[in-house]
């Protein structure tokens, strides 16, 4: 079908801009600054490269939550290093990891909502 197809697609072109250091696999086309995350084009529309990797290869991400990263590593798409969660648990997992910042330095400093559920 011609959806199955498109899917596969998507993922193909992820790959195609890959670069594996260890267990990542590290999108090296276009990044959202300043988070680093990996965006890509389909049908008009951009997208983060890891809420595709996870819609593709693990499955829909339950409303309203974010896709975190067990390696830290926003540009990383490899499904085992996907989870969700809350922005309540990014922000408890940037504390446990020493990543913490206050005011203008927090990480979702001035990031409107939509963008950081989408
Ligand atoms: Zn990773």
């Amino acid at each position: 079908m011609a959806r199955s197809y498109k899917k596969a697609s998507l993922v193909d072109r992820l790959k195609r801009r890959t670069r594996y250091e260890g267990e990542c696999w590290l999108w090296t086309g276009r990044k959202l600054p300043p988070f680093g995350y990996g965006q890509i084009t389909s049908n008009g529309k951009t997208l983060l490269v890891h809420r595709v990797a996870h819609e593709q290869l693990i499955g829909p991400i339950p409303q309203g939550l974010n896709v975190l990263h067990r390696c830290d590593r926003a540009a990383c798409w490899n499904p085992a290093h996907l989870f969700t969660g809350t922005h309540a648990d990014n922000v408890a997992d940037m504390v446990a990891k020493g990543r913490h910042y206050h005011g203008e330095r927090h990480h979702w400093y001035g990031v409107p909502h939509a963008l950081q559920c989408q």
